[in-house]
This record gives C-alpha cells, sequence and structure tokens, in this order.
C-alpha cells in the first residue's frame, strides 16, 4: 500500500532561537523576586548546645560572659609585675603557684616572681609572665634576660570577647567553632529555628524505583534520591513523598498530603506546558501557578505555586536541569524560607581549561571542577548526562551576555560546597 504523500512540517529558521517575544527573565530578577517575596516559615525552639550544629539561630545572641573572663596567663613560666628593663635580672620567687583553675589566693610581692602555669588568672600583683624555657631557677630565685613589656605573655580579660557583646547574628547557620564561641561565652540554651522540612517527589509514569525490574521504556528515578540527599546535605529536613505516575488525581492527593508535612514541595517532572505536564496543570488550576521562564541553561520553566499554602517548586524532569534548578533557585529560597536570610553562593575566578563560545540571551551553568588550579568542563553540556553531574565538583557560572573563553581566561567556578553539598 503506497503512503500518502504528506510532509513533515519544515524545521523552523529559529527553532534553536529564544521563543520571540516572549519575556524571558534575567536569573538576577528571578533571584531579586524570590528574595522579596518570600520569607521565614519556621517556628523557634531552644535546644542544648550540644545539639545546635547546623542549626539555624533564631535570634542574635550575646555574650553572657567575657573570653577570657579573667586576665591569664598563656604561657607556663613565672610572673611578677613588669615591666623589665634590659640585662640580667633576678627575682626572688615567692611560695606557692597559680594555675587553670586553681588561683594563688595571695598577693605577689614587689619585685617578687610566682610560678604560673597557662591559663592561670594572673594574680594581685602580677601583670607579666617570662617563658619558662628563658628562665633559670636556683636558690628560690629565677634569673633571666630582660627586657620584657608589662603585660607580656598574658591575655586581657575580654580580650577576645567582651560580656554583652554581639556574638552571633541572627540567621548564622552553626559550625562547630560556633559551638566553641558559644560555649565560652556562657550560653547552653540556644534559640534556633525549626528545621525547615522539605517534601520530595517525583513525577511520570515512565519511573521506576531503583532495585525494581525496569521495562524498556522505562528508566530509574534518579531525582528524589539526588534532591533528598541535597535537601538533607544543605541541613532541611527531607520528607520522602515518593513517586507519583502522570495521573492528576494521584498526584492531587500527594501533593495534599505533601502539604500536611512539610513546609515546602519539592517536585521533579511534569512541570512544562505539555499533555503529561500534571504540575503545572494542577498549580494552574488552584489559581496559584506561576510559570517563570528563566533566561538559563540548563533549564526549563521553573514551575513555582501555592498548594494549600505551601510553596511549591516544580523543577524540571530532567536530572541536569532538576540539579542546577535546585542549586541556583531552590537554595537561597529555602534558606531564606528556613530563617538563614538570602545567601548567594561564593564563588570563586579562576582560569579557564576549557574554550566556549557563547551566545547573549541566557545565563549557563556548566557541570565543573577544578584540577590544577583550573576549572574543568564536562565533555558533553547534554543535559541528560547524569554521569557529569557526578563528574563535577561545582558551576561554572557564565553570565548572561556573549562570551568566547579561550584557556586560561577567568571564569567564576561555585563549588557545590558553597550551596551546602
Ligand atoms: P519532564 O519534565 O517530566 O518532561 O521530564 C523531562 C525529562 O526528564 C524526561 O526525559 C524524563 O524522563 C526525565 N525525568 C523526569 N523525572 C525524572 C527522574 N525522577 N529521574 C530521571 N529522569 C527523569
Ligand atoms: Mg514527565
Amino acid at each position: 500500500m503506497s503512503k500518502p504523500d504528506i510532509k513533515p512540517p519544515p524545521l523552523r529558521n529559529d527553532c534553536f532561537a529564544l521563543p520571540a517575544g516572549v519575556n524571558w527573565t534575567p536569573v538576577d530578577d528571578a533571584l531579586a523576586l524570590l528574595r522579596d517575596r518570600l520569607s521565614v516559615v519556621t517556628a523557634v525552639e531552644t535546644v542544648p548546645l550540644a545539639q545546635a550544629t547546623g542549626r539555624v539561630l533564631a535570634s542574635d545572641i550575646h555574650a553572657n560572659r567575657s573570653n577570657p573572663p579573667l586576665p591569664n596567663t598563656a604561657v607556663d613560666g613565672y610572673g611578677f609585675a613588669g615591666a623589665v628593663s634590659g640585662g640580667p635580672q633576678i627575682m626572688p620567687l615567692q611560695q606557692g603557684r597559680a594555675a587553670a583553675g586553681i588561683p594563688f589566693d595571695g598577693q605577689v610581692a614587689p619585685g617578687h616572681a610566682l610560678r604560673v602555669l597557662t591559663g592561670a588568672a594572673l594574680p594581685d600583683g602580677v601583670d607579666t609572665v617570662i617563658l619558662e624555657e628563658d628562665v633559670t631557677v636556683q636558690d628560690g630565685h629565677i634569673a633571666f634576660h630582660g627586657p620584657l613589656k608589662q603585660g607580656a605573655n598574658t591575655r586581657q580579660a575580654g580580650e577576645d570577647v567582651v560580656a554583652g557583646d554581639l556574638v552571633l547574628p541572627a540567621g548564622r547557620k552553626l559550625t562547630p567553632a560556633d559551638l566553641a564561641l558559644l560555649s565560652a561565652t556562657g550560653l547552653a540554651d540556644i534559640p534556633v529555628r525549626k528545621t525547615l522540612r522539605v517534601a520530595v517527589l517525583s513525577t511520570g509514569d515512565e519511573l521506576v524505583e531503583p532495585g525494581q525490574a525496569a521495562g524498556p521504556g522505562q528508566i530509574y528515578d534518579a531525582n528524589r534520591p539526588m534532591l533528598l540527599s541535597m535537601m538533607a546535605r544543605m541541613g532541611f529536613a527531607p520528607v520522602d513523598m515518593g513517586r507519583v505516575a502522570d495521573d492528576r488525581d494521584v498526584l492531587r492527593d500527594c501533593l495534599n498530603a505533601a502539604a500536611g508535612q512539610a513546609d515546602v514541595i519539592l517536585t521533579s517532572g511534569g512541570a512544562s506546558a505539555g499533555d503529561e505536564d500534571h504540575v503545572s496543570a494542577l498549580l494552574r488550576q488552584a489559581g496559584a501557578m506561576q510559570e517563570w521562564r528563566i533566561a538559563l541553561k540548563p533549564g526549563r520553566p521553573l514551575a513555582l505555586g501555592m498548594w494549600n499554602g505551601t510553596p511549591v517548586f516544580g523543577l524540571p524532569g530532567n536530572p541536569v536541569a532538576a540539579l542546577v534548578c535546585t542549586l541556583i533557585f531552590a537554595r537561597p529560597a529555602l534558606g531564606l524560607m528556613a530563617g538563614e536570610g538570602w545567601r548567594n553562593p561564593q564563588g570563586f575566578d579562576l582560569p579557564a581549561a576549557f574554550e566556549k563560545r557563547k551566545k547573549p540571551g541566557r545565563r549557563e551553568y556548566l557541570r565543573a571542577r577544578v584540577r590544577d588550579g583550573q576549572a574543568e568542563v564536562f565533555a558533553s553540556e547534554g543535559s541528560g548526562r547524569i554521569s557529569g553531574l557526578s563528574w563535577a565538583e561545582g558551576l561554572v557560572e557564565i553570565e548572561d551576555g556573549a562570551r568566547h573563553i579561550k584557556p586560561g581566561d577567568r571564569v567564576r567556578f561555585i563549588p557545590y560546597g558553597s550551596f551546602g553539598l
């Protein structure tokens, strides 16, 4: 049977161009909008200091106590009233000693020295310490060479932190060193934000769970394990909502459940405007959907909406775009909702180990890593290449305008770590 002579539609001249007449929002404008529209959503609780790592301070914290609380000696040695002039010095040694936590409760007589150990509060009559290695002790006296400035080898009370000082600001995500600072300044119960709960769900009829048998047309769900672990690494509480087929009723139930259990919902897949793009369709039906056409590669429209009062980030299904959109848009937005304030990821300008020509009109993020002080990019920019995500250790950000990068030119590298991964 002969086939009808039907011509396929011609390739459009502009098939690779950005749609004409459509406003593509620059990345910075999109970020400014998120920053402007979102605010902290988490409540406050108090936790013991030892459990506060990674938590977000709910208020400014002021020192209860100075550090050090008293003037003390920075070394093991002998203390006396300084200063001491140049040349050989001999001083009678007074009976007793001062050690850390065990003060000397007497007066050191003028011209006399007392044995002092690191961390000991300076006794009355002592403001200067000579290092024990620089001293000869004999016949109840010490001998050493001057000169020595008044205050040598001592620490002043409050030289680190003065009681009442601001030690850490609200929004600070507490580090191990912060715990040392809080403890040293007399704080034990720390007001923090409750951890932001982030629901993660995948959509698509083609998806199967890792470990299950997969039919020829099926693929394993790559986004959900990635997004759940990203949320955990960033210090949020991931809530696994599983996979949902391209079925509007099932997806509606899942969104309802997610809104009941989490502060934010991340979906991947189904966020465009196609027949099977049920995330955007449901959000649109709910009347609270914005399709953000962001001038960014890799990335498709980001569907942002509210579901029963819970913000939904409808990420692209493509794993590369899902990761980039999560890092660039969701990360700072989630941080803001979690009480961290808006934080821009810190990048570094490094010489490029590659060449690339880029047209104007959108910002690009390349999967990248640093070797020998140079930024390398993954061989393929294909947005389905999950291996490149794993190969990379960060992103190279190329500004919105045109650029021809040659090897050795400076490019901005943002390590995954800067996003909290
Ligand atoms: P979508 O945004 O639903 O049109 O999906 C875009 C592409 O990403 C399709 O090739 C999907 O099969 C793929 N995709 C969607 N979700 C996932 C997922 N969870 N893991 C891996 N690939 C996905
Ligand atoms: Mg899909």
